[in-house]
């Protein structure tokens, strides 16, 4: 038989794949037609669909388009609200609760929200935000102490989120809420970071966490400010509405204090708190999208900072020296020393700064002032570090005891070895930090040495054994 090409009984021309030919598969002279995108001829890629001008696309590579435009949010096909659109077409809203199309908004490369799953748990809706409390409850659950900075940032981003809300609704009544950025003062290992990644994932917005040393002014070597746009975006898959909505970290901020007595032109201090004012206050940045800088090849996309929020944090070490001779001056004049020894014993002196002490430090003005929620966070006791070994959702100990479920082993410590992985973490004088690493070179060992035999069933760890004068307790199946 000639080519390919018969009539089936109902008249509808077939090719030798088997396929039946619609009106666009071949032209008026009986050619196939071909694929404008796979380039492949009707015969093989079947049914074709006209795009007008002579050109023709095939159903597998349509169906490829869609999924590609539906995956980016500008194609919904079930969207019947079109807008004069083509049909299945539509912008991509800002906002929820049917916020108005707003063209700034059209977001160019940005990935759709992908599914959460069913039992994941919410507590954030940005229409239905979580009363401080109830966000209080959940930091409990991880972050051991810190009770006033966990009350403040509870209340904080309540009112932040409010304000995003009222700022959605255009302000009707005229009043606009003042952002609430924060900065968080405390020594390091004391749980800030660990408070700003907590909170994001219980209201499950995405973080972009940054240290402000890396950053420099635009041209200069390092990340660029905006940078830290670019992360959140990232953070938050390519969509832009949710990075729209989320937080943004500035850790070691303390480092860019403005030095005192220098007259050369200071990169990486002052000029970065400048160069951070009008992305606190809100402004639109352009930011490269799937990568973290911008270059011809890269898309870009807008982000406005207007409703992100942003929690600055830092050690500020010198700052309680700025607070006892603040307070020594303010008092009476001739028990300076005195007063020195009982603000040198009294250890919570963060509790008493002032934004003028903050100032003294070297944080310009208009930096401070765009972050008007200022609270401290205090150094972790001895038993504090005990109480985050033990009892967060994800305690380091919770973690091991897993880890020997597993080989079906039991794991305890000795409430004394607790103390003195808790006592060895103090003399390192960072915090919490130092738990994990000094667990680890414990635990090294026995974690080497307990699968090899299949009849260990329990091991104890003793204040011994942390304290280098002694081994596990190692208890045979069915011994204990
Ligand atoms: P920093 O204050 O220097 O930012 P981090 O938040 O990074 O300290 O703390 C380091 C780690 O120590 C955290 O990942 C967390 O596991 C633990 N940690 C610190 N403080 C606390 C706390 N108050 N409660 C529970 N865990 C904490």
């Amino acid at each position: 038989m000639d080519d390919k090409d018969i009539k089936d009984k109902n008249g509808k021309e077939e090719n030798s794949s088997g396929k039946s030919k619609g009106a666009f598969d071949v032209d008026e002279n009986g050619y196939d037609n071909v694929c404008y995108v796979c380039h492949r001829p009707s015969s093989t890629a079947g049914h074709m669909t006209t795009l007008g001008r002579g050109m023709y696309i095939c159903d597998s590579c349509m169906k490829r388009a869609t999924d590609m435009m539906s995956g980016l949010g500008i194609f919904d096909p079930t969207n019947t609200d079109n807008q004069g659109m083509p049909s299945g077409m539509k912008i991509l809203r800002f906002g929820p609760g049917g916020f108005a199309d707003d063209p700034k908004h059209k977001v160019k490369n940005a990935k759709k929200k992908e599914e959460k799953p069913a039992d994941e748990e919410e507590i954030f809706n940005i229409n239905n935000i979580p009363h401080p409390h109830i966000i209080k409850g959940k930091l409990d659950e991880y972050v051991i102490g810190q009770e006033h900075a966990k009350k403040v940032i509870s209340v904080a981003v309540y009112n932040h989120y409010k304000r995003v809300i009222n700022d959605m609704k255009n302000g009707e009544d005229g009043v606009e809420i003042e952002k609430s950025n924060m900065l968080m003062l405390g020594p390091t290992g004391c749980g800030k970071t660990y408070l700003v990644k907590t909170l994001a994932k219980i209201l499950n917005v995405p973080l972009a966490i940054t240290d402000a040393t890396s950053l420099t002014e635009a041209g200069y070597i390092g990340d660029d400010i905006e940078s830290v746009v670019s992360k959140l975006l990232a953070a938050a898959d390519n969509d832009v509405e949710r990075a729209e909505h989320g937080i943004i970290f500035i850790d070691e901020i303390d480092k860019i204090a403005k030095k005192k007595n220098t007259k050369s032109r200071d990169v990486s201090g002052e000029s970065v708190q400048q160069g951070m004012l009008k992305l606190l206050e809100g402004a639109e940045v352009e930011v490269p999208v799937g990568a973290s800088s911008k270059n011809a090849m890269v898309p870009t996309t807008t982000v406005n900072t207007k409703n992100i929020l942003f929690i600055c944090g830092g050690a500020f070490p010198d700052l309680t020296r700025i607070i006892k001779e603040r307070l020594i001056k303010k008092s009476s004049m001739g028990f300076g020393a005195e007063l020195k020894d009982r603000y040198d014993a009294e250890g919570d002196l963060f509790d008493r700064v002032t934004v003028e002490d903050i100032r003294e430090f070297g944080m310009i003005p208009e930096f401070l002032g765009r972050l008007p929620v200022i609270f401290s966070l205090k150094g972790l006791t001895k038993e504090m570090l005990v109480k985050v070994l033990k009892e967060p959702k994800n305690a380091i100990l919770k973690q091991y005891r897993k880890l020997f479920e597993m080989d079906e082993v039991l794991l305890e410590f000795e409430d004394e070895a607790l103390e003195a992985i808790a006592e060895k973490a103090m003399e390192k004088d960072t915090g919490a930090r130092a738990l994990r690493a000094i667990l680890e070179e414990y635990m090294l060992d026995i974690m080497y040495e307990i699968p090899k035999d299949n009849n260990i069933g329990k091991v104890t760890i003793t204040r011994d054994y942390i304290m280098n004068n002694g081994i596990p307790m190692i208890q045979m199946r069915g011994v204990y």
